[in-house]
Order: structure tokens, then C-alpha cells, then sequence
């Protein structure tokens, strides 16, 4: 048992502050960083299928908006809370801020179980949730997107509520939309492939082959399933992936359409012929070139990272790797690059949706790719940069760090030039 500590959002001050320490941070823009700006808690009344009204619990977060609106998901889930929520709206700020876009971070969240809710019960609550958080959004206030069990189809919803509220369309007052009502081109994959982009670059850093590289993946949602085949176009093999069921493991490598006809099937990836059963920690644990997370947070933590062979860890989750993990990986001169440079790709394109939307005029699905690999690009070697500018100080820090203090800096002048501080 590990006593470390998994509390998401004081997982994400220890991040900052560990950074701060590093680049001598200002301590009055320490201190303004280390909260949210604002934080709404809203009580909701839905009308459910049986004639009821039952009230939900949501939030909103506006972590820091020195830099633009803030952006952030919304999340469905019925373990939601405010410290998730805050922790997800600081890794917004830095993510945006790495990848230098002009948005600030936010994130909200609806304590809810959607899997036990129809499609009439889940448009009543995101109709509801946008009408108690109306005044709060805005295309520039604040912009949000899907996350867990939010998808397309309520950003629709939201979006009308939205525009009804106002009395006109306002179609860029959220991202992820339907392309039917302008949504952006390339945003169904465009996590999984920026996450591509970096894993290419990163590679080529460390010296890694990715021709035949070996690959584990935890995870086979929209972030991990879609990487699954990404992977495959660099040359490399998806030996080992799992989701909440357990994983499957292959030598020569995993056939991603027989996986996804047997969990349709069965609901399981395991019981195809030739394939072996794992367990996730086991998945984590495996002799592989590179280890992508890409499911949930705390799963490499002091407990195991020790154990881990991966010989590159490409966070695609948010905050699969815990502080304790951190320090272990880096002690073993592991390089793990952090979720909020790794997964930036989906708000880079849902950036790209709030600029066509604003300025209604649309790009095609190549252009959309081409934009992301040069902002992903951009992203990583500013990091790689950082590091090298410490290493000529004799300070070895990590691509965490790296990316930490890139984003912060940013956010700080930010607030210096407006007078925050
Ligand atoms: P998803 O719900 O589509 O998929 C999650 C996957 O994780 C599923 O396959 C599920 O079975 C699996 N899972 C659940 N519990 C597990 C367990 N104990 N062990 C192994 N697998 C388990 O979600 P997603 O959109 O793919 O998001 C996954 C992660 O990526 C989250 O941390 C999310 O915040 C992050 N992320 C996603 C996006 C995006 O655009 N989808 C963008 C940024 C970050």
C-alpha cells in the first residue's frame, strides 16, 4: 500500500510548486497561480423519466484567464468532485499555455451517472447545466469541449441552450461539436494523433527505432483506440492494451479490428485465439520500447514505478503518473513526457474550431493536421529547449519540469503585463 498522495489537485499545486522553486517564480504570481480565479457550484433540477425531478451537484472552474478565455471539458461522472475538477482546469491553464494558444484554462464537471441515464434524461441535465452556468461561458468568457462521458451530441445541446439564451446562434461558445452544426474537421482523432507527433519527435531524440518498437497501451477509448492504429503508421507495434476489463497481450503484435469485434462482441478484448490474457499491472510492467497511459490518473504511482521496463513513457491520460512516480522515473533517467504536453493536441484542434467559428470560415481536414504537427512540434521542442538551457547551468530537469516551466512563465508575464502583480 502507498500512502503517497493521490488528491488530484494537490497533485497539481506540488507540480507548480516544484516548477516554481526551479525557474524562481515571483512568489506573488506563485501565489495567484496556486488557486483557482473562480469556482461556480451549481444545484441542478432535472426532470427525469419517471415524472420526477431529481437535483444534480455541477461546477465550473475558471483556473486562470490572463491569457485569453478560459477552455476546459466537461465531465460526466459519478465520482466527479471540485479537487478533479480544479486539477483538470490548472493542467488546462498550462496546457494552453504550452502549446501558446490564446485561451486560458477552465474545466468543468456534473456529479451523474450517464450510463443509467437515456438520451432524454442526458439533453434535460446538459440543457439544465448550460442555463445554470449561462452567465459564467461565453465564446469570450469561457469555451467548453467533451471529456469523459461527454460527446459530441451534448456539446450540440449545449450549444443550442446557449444560443437560445442569447437569442442568436453561438455556435463558438463550445468545441467538439458535430461538424453538422460546425464543428472542426480532424477532431475526433486529433488527441491521439498530436500525441503521434510527439511520440515521432521523441523517438528521434532518444534514439529509439520506431520501426518494430514495441508499444503498451492502457486504455481503449477515444484517446488509447485511436492511438492504437496512429502507432502503427510510424512503424511500431501495439503489442499489449487493455481497458476496464483486463488487457491482451501478443509478441508479434495486436490486430486492432479483431480487438474491437471481440469487446463488441463480448464485451472483453481477451478470447481472441493466440492472444494472452494480463492484467493491467502486468500491462504497466511490460519489457516494451514505449508505455502510453491512456485511461486513468494515479496509475504508475510509488508502488510500482520501480518495476516499470518501458524505456519511454508518453502520457496520453491526465495525471497517470503521480509526483512519488515522477521522482522514481527520473531517477532511473526514464523520459516521461507529461500529459499536458502529450494530450494538448485535442484543445489545439478544438482552438482551431473557436477561430473558424469566429471567424466563419472552415479548413479542411489537412489543413487542420498540418496546423496541429507544427503547434505539436513547436510544443515539444520547447521543452526539449528548456531542458538543455538548464543542462548548460548543470541542472539536469525533467520534460515535466521542462513543460511546467515553459507554460508558467508564459502565464506569469501574462498576468505582469496586465498588472495582476
Ligand atoms: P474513454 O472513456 O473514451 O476511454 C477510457 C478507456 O479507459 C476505456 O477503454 C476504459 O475501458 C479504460 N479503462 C477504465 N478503467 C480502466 C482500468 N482500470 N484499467 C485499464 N483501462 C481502463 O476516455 P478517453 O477520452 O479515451 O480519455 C482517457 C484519458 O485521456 C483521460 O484521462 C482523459 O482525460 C484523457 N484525455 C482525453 C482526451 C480526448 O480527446 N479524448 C483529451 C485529453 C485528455
Amino acid at each position: 500500500m502507498t500512502t503517497e498522495e493521490l488528491d488530484p489537485f494537490k497533485i497539481s499545486q506540488e507540480q507548480l510548486d516544484t516548477a516554481a522553486g526551479i525557474m524562481k517564480l515571483d512568489p506573488a504570481a506563485h501565489a495567484l497561480l496556486r488557486e483557482p480565479m473562480q469556482t461556480l457550484t451549481v444545484n441542478i433540477p432535472v426532470k427525469m423519466r419517471d415524472g420526477k425531478t431529481r437535483t444534480f451537484q455541477g461546477f465550473r472552474v475558471h483556473y486562470n484567464t490572463a491569457r485569453g478565455p478560459a477552455k476546459g471539458g466537461i465531465r460526466y461522472h459519478p465520482q466527479e468532485n471540485i479537487s478533479t475538477v480544479k486539477a483538470l482546469a490548472a493542467w488546462m491553464t498550462w496546457k494552453c499555455s504550452l502549446a501558446d494558444i490564446p485561451l486560458g484554462g477552465g474545466k468543468g464537471g456534473v456529479i451523474c451517472d450517464p450510463k443509467s441515464m437515456n438520451d432524454e434524461e442526458l439533453e434535460n441535465l446538459s440543457r439544465a447545466y448550460v442555463r445554470s452556468i449561462g452567465r459564467f461561458i461565453g465564446p469570450k468568457v469561457d469555451v467548453p469541449a467533451p471529456d469523459v462521458y461527454t460527446t459530441p451530441q451534448i456539446m450540440a445541446w449545449m450549444m443550442d441552450e446557449y444560443s437560445k439564451l442569447e437569442g442568436h446562434d453561438e455556435f463558438g461558445v463550445i468545441t467538439g461539436k458535430p461538424v453538422e452544426v460546425w464543428g472542426s474537421q480532424g477532431r475526433f482523432d486529433s488527441t491521439a494523433l498530436g500525441a503521434m507527433f510527439v511520440l515521432r519527435e521523441a523517438a528521434k531524440l532518444h534514439k529509439i527505432n520506431m520501426k518494430n518498437a514495441k508499444v503498451a497501451i492502457q486504455g481503449f477509448g477515444n484517446a488509447g483506440g485511436f492511438a492504437f492504429e496512429l502507432v502503427k503508421k510510424l512503424g511500431a507495434k501495439v503489442v499489449a492494451i487493455s481497458d476496464s476489463s483486463g488487457g491482451v497481450y501478443s509478441k508479434a503484435g495486436l490486430d486492432y479490428q479483431k480487438l474491437s469485434e471481440q469487446k463488441k462482441k463480448t464485451g472483453e478484448l481477451s478470447g481472441i485465439k493466440g492472444v494472452e490474457k494480463l492484467t493491467n499491472e502486468e500491462l504497466l510492467e511490460l519489457d516494451v520500447d514505449v508505455l502510453i497511459p491512456a485511461a486513468l490518473e494515479n496509475q504508475i504511482t510509488g508502488a510500482n514505478a520501480d518495476r516499470l521496463k518501458a524505456r519511454m513513457v508518453l502520457e496520453l491520460a491526465n495525471g497517470p503518473v503521480t509526483p512519488e512516480a515522477d521522482r522514481i522515473l527520473f531517477e532511473k533517467k526514464v523520459p516521461d513526457y507529461p500529459d499536458f504536453l502529450v494530450n494538448s493536441g485535442g484543445v489545439i484542434v478544438s482552438y482551431f474550431e473557436w477561430a473558424q467559428n469566429t471567424q466563419n470560415w472552415y479548413w479542411t481536414e489537412d489543413e487542420v493536421n498540418k496546423k496541429l504537427e507544427g503547434i505539436m512540434v513547436r510544443s515539444f521542442n520547447s521543452v526539449i529547449d528548456t531542458q538543455a538551457k538548464f543542462a548548460k547551468q548543470g541542472a539536469r530537469i525533467s520534460p515535466r519540469m521542462g513543460a511546467y516551466i515553459v507554460a508558467v512563465d508564459r502565464v506569469a508575464k501574462a498576468m505582469k503585463a496586465r498588472g495582476w502583480y
